[in-house]
């Protein structure tokens, strides 16, 4: 597999950074991820302005220009040999001589990128969906920030794994936030309810995706708090994230989700906006840099 590291593109199993690293040190960095279908990146610009919120709010220059980012971007995926693909891009603040919390003087940031084969659920779990539950978040103040500092979302991962499970859904304060590694939505009497963007959750792009394909068909859907008694008493719940697409939740801490003939099944708002999302992939996605 081929990667970007700091102007050199080289096989992965090549790439070697200082042990003195920020981002090894501190979780010092800034990252993106973009799926690219057909070897066209999605919202490429849309991505490129959150890394550059993410850099913004950590203080770190951006080291490339859009014009620069999308060459690299376009080289690593020209030369994978897969089509569909992750893009991995991360920033760190680079690495000092001494390991010191403070912003270094004249240390160039390193640049890493790679790509990945893109591997979207099979039509199996997408079917039976998947189990999640719940969580406090224990998360920092700036989770719209996407930073390499990921431990209490490694954590908070692991103990939804540990529980047999593939999500955690994490509330604050009575109310959702999002998932370990998604956006969270929940259906009530048919309208599709997700929380707004602000510090407490990351603005994903798929949550975008999903709120412009619910205005387009004329879903209803509310974008404001949701509340941890509105999510337990869901009929129907998904997750969204670049990787994941629209993916139900059929189970929470154990027990099915919804009710009917869809209890513990991905319910009838969750196929739809699943079947919109595949349309939408694979009419404009795959054919073009939209
Ligand atoms: N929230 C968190 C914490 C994430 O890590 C991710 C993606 O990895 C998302 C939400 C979804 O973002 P996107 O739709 O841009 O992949």
């Amino acid at each position: 597999m081929t990667a970007y590291l700091n102007g050199q593109f080289l096989p992965l199993a090549d790439a070697r950074i200082s042990p003195l690293d920020r981002g090894f040190l501190f979780g010092d960095g800034a990252y993106e991820v973009i799926p690219v279908y057909s070897r066209h990146p999605f919202r490429i610009d849309e991505h490129l302005r959150r890394l550059q919120a993410s850099l913004d709010g950590i203080q770190l220059s951006n080291p490339h220009s859009s014009e620069e980012w999308r060459a690299i971007i376009l080289r690593l995926i020209a030369d994978a040999d897969f089509a569909d693909q992750t893009v991995y891009i991360q920033i760190t603040r680079g690495a000092d001589s001494k390991r010191d919390q403070p912003f270094p003087k004249g240390v160039p940031p390193t640049v890493f990128l790679f790509t990945a084969p893109l591997l979207a659920p099979s039509a199996a779990l997408r079917e039976s969906g998947v189990a999640a539950i719940t969580a406090d978040d224990i998360r920092w103040g700036r989770c719209d920030l996407k930073t390499v500092a990921l431990l209490a979302n490694v954590l908070t991962r692991q103990s939804a794994v540990d529980a047999g499970c593939t999500e955690a859904i994490m509330l604050r304060d009575g109310f959702l936030t999002e998932g370990s590694a998604s956006n969270i939505f929940c259906v009530r009497d048919g309208v599709i309810l997700t929380p707004p963007k602000d510090h407490r959750m990351l603005p994903g792009i798929t949550y975008d995706i999903v709120l412009e394909l619910s205005a387009k068909h004329g879903a209803p859907h509310e974008v404001r708090p949701v509340s941890e008694a509105e999510v337990r008493t869901a009929d129907e719940l998904w997750m969204t994230s670049s990787t994941k697409e629209v993916l139900g939740i059929t189970t929470l801490d154990r027990k099915p989700v919804g009710r009917g003939d869809y209890l513990g099944k991905p319910g009838p708002v969750t196929r739809r906006m699943h079947a919109w999302y595949s349309e939408f992939r694979d009419d404009v996605m795959r054919k073009a840099c939209v």
